[in-house]
């Protein structure tokens, strides 16, 4: 199902979202926002852009293989202290592009749409992608990264 995206002043983008239970249909969910992703023409998108209260973002983690994962409830376990600079664009600024300067290698944990859990160590892209959806899910935008 295609959704709109929300507005850049939508109270949903502003706030942080609570974990997510088993009590929702996750694979409805990760349908949803991995279709809606590439629909909209992102490399990521967080549930509450699409209007959806639940803490959950779809990222393509790797262009080149088509690699996508959905993560539920994700959370940063550690940053490296090397910070790299980038030009970022956001789905729900579609006129704005701006320098975030991030970490450039983090450990993260998730949830699948099966409830299992994972840990894993993302770099560059897929780094900045995961910080910039999971600041989302805080009520936090780029413009606030400047
Ligand atoms: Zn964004």
């Amino acid at each position: 199902m295609i959704r709109d995206l929300v507005k850049s002043d939508h109270s949903i983008l502003h706030r942080r979202i609570n974990p997510c239970g088993v009590n929702v249909d996750r694979h409805f969910i990760s349908k949803t926002l991995i279709e809606n992703m590439f629909h909209h023409e992102g490399c990521g998108l967080s549930a509450n852009q699409i209007g959806m209260d639940i803490r959950a973002f779809a990222m393509i983690r790797d262009i080149e293989y088509n690699d996508v994962i959905v993560c539920f409830n994700p959370r940063i376990i550690s940053r490296s202290d090397n910070c790299v600079w980038c030009e970022e664009g956001c789905l729900s600024f579609p006129d704005q592009f701006i320098n975030v300067n991030r970490p450039d290698k983090i450990i993260v944990k998730y949830e699948d749409e099966d409830g299992k859990d994972h840990k894993i160590t993302l770099s560059g892209f897929a780094a900045r992608v995961f910080q910039h959806e999971f600041d989302h899910l805080n009520g936090i935008d780029f413009t606030q990264r400047q």
